[in-house]
């Protein structure tokens, strides 16, 4: 058993029997101090509405918040950085989410979180960092339950996450070297002097970008699914290719 595993058991087991209501006036401990992950099936409107902000305020990258190629899978993602305020939250007497309905898997479940065990079964456990005041853990319901909301979101990022590292993980490299190639060709023209790992920061986050937008379009026809979005990356790179 990997260290990653007993973690999980040792915050699966913490989860069991604690009982959570949200007070609601923390905002700033979980939607600010907190790093969020977002995947196009975690959250669309996240991504719909940072590609709206990013449009309307005439800039591509928006405060706090950074397009990413996950770390050895490569999925495309946006990452809410700790200590940030999130660009959702409104303070308007109390914190709200202004996407809630359809806010990040992590934001719905938090402070509890999903995981799949190898064998399929999906487990629900305790944040390893639980920023909640003492007294939101008093009462109301199961973090189970609580958890259980996302559970239909979990599954579908769950099948998009193994179809795209079984069919695009391997190809996204290559497509990345040439990205690479063409920042060093636009930063010859601009004669701007670039290095070589900006230059590779620069192709990751403009390849996270081009394809988290794939995604907008396709939630825009309606046509967003796990199996839809992985054939039409696939297509998209081997055109690029
Ligand atoms: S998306 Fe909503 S719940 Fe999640 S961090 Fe932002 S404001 Fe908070
Ligand atoms: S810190 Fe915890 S209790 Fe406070 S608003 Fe955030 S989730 Fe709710």
């Amino acid at each position: 058993m990997s260290w990653d595993e007993k973690e999980l058991k040792r915050l699966e087991k913490k989860a069991k029997g604690v009982r959570f209501r949200c007070k609601r006036t923390c905002g700033i401990e979980c939607c600010t101090m907190l790093s969020v992950l977002v995947s196009p099936f975690s959250s669309i409107s996240f991504i719909r509405w940072y590609f709206r902000f990013s449009l309307s305020l005439k800039q591509v990258f928006i405060f706090g918040v950074e397009p990413v190629l996950g770390q050895n899978s490569l999925l495309p993602m946006l990452w809410k950085k700790e200590g940030f305020p999130c660009i959702f939250m409104v303070i308007d007497g109390q914190p709200k989410c202004r996407i809630w309905e359809d806010a990040p898997i992590s934001c719905i479940t938090y402070p509890a979180g999903l995981y799949k065990k190898p064998t399929g079964k999906i487990k629900v456990v305790l944040s390893p960092e639980v920023r909640c005041p003492e007294d939101a853990f008093l009462e109301g319901e199961s973090l189970e339950k609580l958890a259980k909301r996302a559970e239909e979101k979990f599954q579908k990022q769950t099948e998009f996450t193994e179809l795209y590292l079984e069919r695009i993980t391997p190809i996204l490299p290559k497509y990345l070297e040439q990205q690479k190639e063409t920042v060093k060709k636009l930063a010859l023209e601009k004669n701007k002097q670039v290095k070589e790992d900006e230059i590779s920061i620069i192709a990751q986050k403009s390849v996270a970008l081009e394809l988290l937008a794939i995604a907008i379009n396709m939630h825009a026809d309606g046509k967003l699914t796990p199996k839809n979005l992985v054939d039409e990356y696939e297509k998209h790179i081997n055109r690029g290719l």
